[in-house]
């Protein structure tokens, strides 16, 4: 339930407050499927998903696009902090196969400043993807640094930090079926 609060223990003081209720991602990644299947009908899409935090994104709407598709995953870490990204990406686990001649949709977690998603784009263009897409589960428009965008946006979303539904805080909540605004925390 949206504004519903659960406490944590995790961190001292910190508490939950949802925000997108389980119900409500369910419904909204279904439409997405949805949409993606009528999309790209005749074609067979080509999904990439973004480690760790896209990975329950990935595993709901992939059953809800009734299409044949493959899958893939590409692990990236970000330097710097979330309030000082430097745009720097490094590759910590590459794709398993080459994406050249595919129609890719990459599946992202949360769409924050852009510089990840903007650097992947660039890079997976450079390895020869037919077409690209983006869907993301959040977007918080509101910070964007770079001009990047996605084609299937989830939620949009207040500039808070959110957990849950794949999402972390120093690797705890991603098991979360529901989005929750961490409060608290320092
Ligand atoms: P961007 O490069 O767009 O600034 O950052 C994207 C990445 O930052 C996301 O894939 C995610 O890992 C992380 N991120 C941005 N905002 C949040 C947030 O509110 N909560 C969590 N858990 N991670 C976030």
């Amino acid at each position: 339930m949206s504004g519903r609060v659960y406490q944590v223990t995790e961190f001292e003081g910190a508490f939950l407050e949802c925000l997108i209720s389980a119900e409500r991602i369910q419904a909204r990644v279904a439409e997405i499927g949805r949409q993606i299947a009528r999309d790209y009908a005749g074609k067979e899409p080509h999904l990439v998903c973004v480690l760790k935090g896209a990975v329950v994104f990935l595993s709901e709407l992939m059953r809800h696009i009734d299409l044949p598709l493959t899958v893939d995953f590409i692990a990236v870490s970000s330097y710097g902090s979330a309030t000082k990204t430097s745009g720097e990406v490094k590759i910590l686990k590459d794709l398993d196969t080459s994406p050249a001649e595919r129609d890719m949709i990459v599946v992202e977690d949360i769409l924050d400043t852009g510089l990840t998603l903007n650097y992947l784009v660039n890079y997976f263009k450079s390895r020869g993807v037919r077409s690209l897409r983006v869907a993301t589960l959040l977007n918080k428009p509101s910070r964007r640094l770079v001009q990047v965008e996605a084609d299937y946006i989830g939620f949009e979303i207040p500039d808070a930090f959110v957990v849950g539904y794949g999402l972390d805080a120093v690797q705890r909540y991603r098991n979360l079926p529901y989005v929750a605004v961490l409060r608290g925390a320092g």
